[in-house]
């Protein structure tokens, strides 16, 4: 027994690193709520989850008010055991998104514990399949930027080793879209995989012209072309184009993802460890993809995400979004366009609790059982 003697939920506010858009939302701030989890053999362990600037006060207020509670006197070793507690004593706003990242802060905190009592990193833990996963870029790539941005950024990324950068799309004419791709093509030059994501904005009539046009460059992935409720129209589209078709961001249950993949209706998943409810979803989503023969590059969190797609076998890109600088003492490392998994004790993200301190907005803590 590995008794849980407090549970602690706060909440942060980062600003962006950098300004960042796409076809439907900017990125306001990273609200990031912590979850702090301490047993009665002296360790802590610390989880977060995020949204991008609105909806953090009420996961807060869900944890706070409704789940620490159920943590107290129980044994944290049994992670699965508290995540299906936890999804059913809230299971009247489930399944949502609200009640996964809270769920996400809890299950990261037990991971984090699991890790420390264990004197293991995360991504050996919770699989081993190499220590070292390739990374793209999104930075470079938001929509604002005019094309000799986009251009200036791909040029870094490439001159750094980086086997792949991502460009959203989404603008009013196909051919403006057609041509900034084109401007990247040209500099990077043909081994370079671009990527491209549009971001829910798409109609399937609209987003089959666009897979069209993406084929003349050689594009890697089409990333999220419509609502992700639509999972026909995904397998329309995947069936009507060569660009393989990338979702998961917005996905928000296993079940989900099985849906997309007995539809043929996804090409590559992007699991997100926040939005899927933690650690231990996102690794039964990623075996799941695997059973499918299916790759998984996940969306965002890349401070957390590099160690867990250093833990499967299926694991295909990172996604370089560096967001955690304000609240850590250590950023990812990156060697030759690969990140490297942090092989330190626990989910191996350095706080930085002074900062975290600093920036903290809210906090309540549950002892009693
Ligand atoms: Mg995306």
């Amino acid at each position: 027994m590995q008794t849980i003697i407090r549970a602690e939920a706060y909440l942060c506010d980062i600003a962006v690193e950098k300004k960042r858009t796409d076809a439907i939302q900017a990125f306001i701030k990273q609200e990031t709520i912590f979850v702090e989890i301490e047993t009665d053999d002296g360790l802590v362990g610390t989880g977060y989850s995020y949204t991008i600037g609105t909806g953090g006060r009420a996961v807060l207020q869900l944890l706070q008010t409704d789940l620490l509670g159920f943590l107290i006197g129980q044994d944290a070793r049994q992670v699965e055991a508290l995540w299906q507690k936890l999804f059913w004593a809230t299971h009247s706003t489930a399944v949502g998104v609200i009640t996964n990242l809270a769920l996400a802060a809890v299950d990261t905190a037990l991971w984090d514990i699991r890790c420390k009592a264990a004197n293991q990193p995360l991504w050996l833990l919770a699989g081993g399949a190499r220590p070292q996963v390739p990374l793209y870029d999104t930075e470079g790539g938001w929509l604002h930027l005019s094309t000799d941005e986009l251009v200036a950024g791909a040029v870094q990324s490439r001159a750094q080793g980086w086997p792949g950068v991502k460009l959203k799309v989404g603008k009013t004419h196909l051919e403006e879209d057609s041509e900034r791709l084109a401007a990247v093509r040209a500099a990077v030059g043909p081994r370079t995989h671009i990527m491209v994501d549009a971001n829910q904005s798409m109609t399937y009539p609209q987003a089959k012209r666009w897979a069209h046009m993406l084929e003349k460059h050689d594009i890697f992935w089409f990333e999220e072309p419509l609502p992700a409720e639509d999972i026909q129209g995904h397998a329309l589209l995947a069936a009507s184009t060569s660009v393989p078709i990338a979702v998961g961001e917005s996905l928000y249950a296993l079940s989900h993802f099985r849906e997309y993949l007995v539809a043929g209706a996804a090409g590559i998943i992007q699991v997100d460890a926040a939005r899927i409810g933690g650690i231990t979803p996102w690794l039964k989503t990623a075996h799941l993809a695997e059973a499918f023969n299916i790759k998984v590059a996940p969306h965002f969190l890349m401070e957390l995400h590099v160690s867990l797609a250093a833990a499967i076998p299926n694991a295909l890109y990172v996604e370089h979004i560096p967001q955690l600088r304000a609240v850590t003492s250590q950023e990812v490392k990156i060697e030759n366009g690969f990140a490297i998994a942090p092989d330190v004790p626990g989910i191996g993200i350095a706080w930085d609790r002074e900062a975290i301190g600093r920036l903290r907005q809210n906090s309540a803590s549950s002892n009693k059982p």
